[in-house]
């Protein structure tokens, strides 16, 4: 359990940690985030994560709360006040605190900026892997810039809690018939000739900074990668299919909407990407010989 938060420029225990009910986060969902893991003493694929937290803050026209540097500082300081080795954190940026408006407060206003973390298991995360997860298909009703990190995400939501009460991990998004992601998460198929196939980046998915990273293991081992929409068909009649995100990191999918995907197990090509990724998002490189 976490005890320590960061809210607005200082540490405090989290019953302490509180925004003004004006913020526009709350009253308009008018803000952006990120979720970092942060596995033994680093973050893992910290600068992607930093990179697109300042492109959401840039395309809302929110200022930055701090340098990038402080933020380290921060992400760093909160993790080892709660004594966390594995964690995940959550970093929050709105546009500050002013009287109910839907057009922008005073350029004068400042950001707020929260941060929370809580334990991640990475040994049950690989356990989850090991065996695969069920996820369902659920319609894509979310707006054109799914792009950003916004904190608007009740579709999300709403999809995510189709899926746990269908029993499933993860819900991926359909848009006329296209799988664009999952609710939390990138999707991947693998096709019978061995390659990758994932939705190209664009207004319609969330570039996933684990995806990136994914694409740089997939060229490492020499596995072919086509970034190009699929169909739930093909997914449902993929060799193997699998999602990314920071918290999933490479996660293999043995059933959709109930379906096996292929034999019902875990494939050797998402679990090889599993591997690679962890080493690389380590700072370990695994280039193919
Ligand atoms: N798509 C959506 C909608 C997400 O919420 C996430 C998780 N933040 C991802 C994709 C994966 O992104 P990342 O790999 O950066 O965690």
């Amino acid at each position: 359990m976490a005890t320590i938060a960061y809210v607005n420029g200082s540490f405090v225990p989290i019953r302490d940690a509180e925004v003004p009910i004006e913020d526009r986060g709350y009253q308009f969902a008018d803000g952006i985030y990120e979720v970092c893991l942060y596995v033994r003493g680093r973050y893992l694929d910290l600068d992607g994560h930093l990179d697109r937290m300042e492109r959401s803050l840039r395309e809302l026209r929110i200022d930055a709360p701090m340098s990038r540097n402080a933020l380290r500082v921060v992400m760093g300081q909160l993790v080892r006040r709660n004594r966390f080795k594995t964690a995940l954190v959550y970093i929050q940026a709105t546009r500050g605190v002013a009287p109910r408006n839907h057009a922008f407060p005073p350029a004068q206003t400042p950001p707020s900026l929260v941060m929370t973390t809580k334990p991640f298991d990475l040994d049950a995360s690989d356990a989850i892997a090991a065996k695969g997860v069920g996820v369902i298909t659920h319609p894509d009703i979310r707006w054109g810039r799914v792009d950003i990190k916004t904190v608007s995400l009740l579709p999300n939501v709403l999809a995510k809690q189709a899926a746990k009460e269908a029993n499933a991990a993860e819900a991926l998004l359909v848009r006329d018939g296209v799988v664009t992601e999952g609710s939390s998460s990138n999707a991947w198929i693998v096709d019978r000739e061995g390659a990758l196939i994932t939705h190209p980046k664009g207004r319609q998915i969330l570039g996933g900074i684990t995806r990136e990273t994914a694409l740089a293991c997939a060229a490492d081992l020499q596995i072919t990668v086509h970034e190009r929409p699929f169909t739930v068909a093909e997914a449902k009649s993929a060799a193997e299919a699998f999602i990314t995100s920071a918290t999933n990191l490479v996660t293999p999918v043995v059933a959709i909407d109930g379906e096996a995907i292929s034999a019902g197990a875990p494939g050797p090509v998402a679990l090889r990407l599993r591997e690679a990724y962890k080493l690389r998002a380590a700072g370990v490189t695994n280039r193919a010989p």
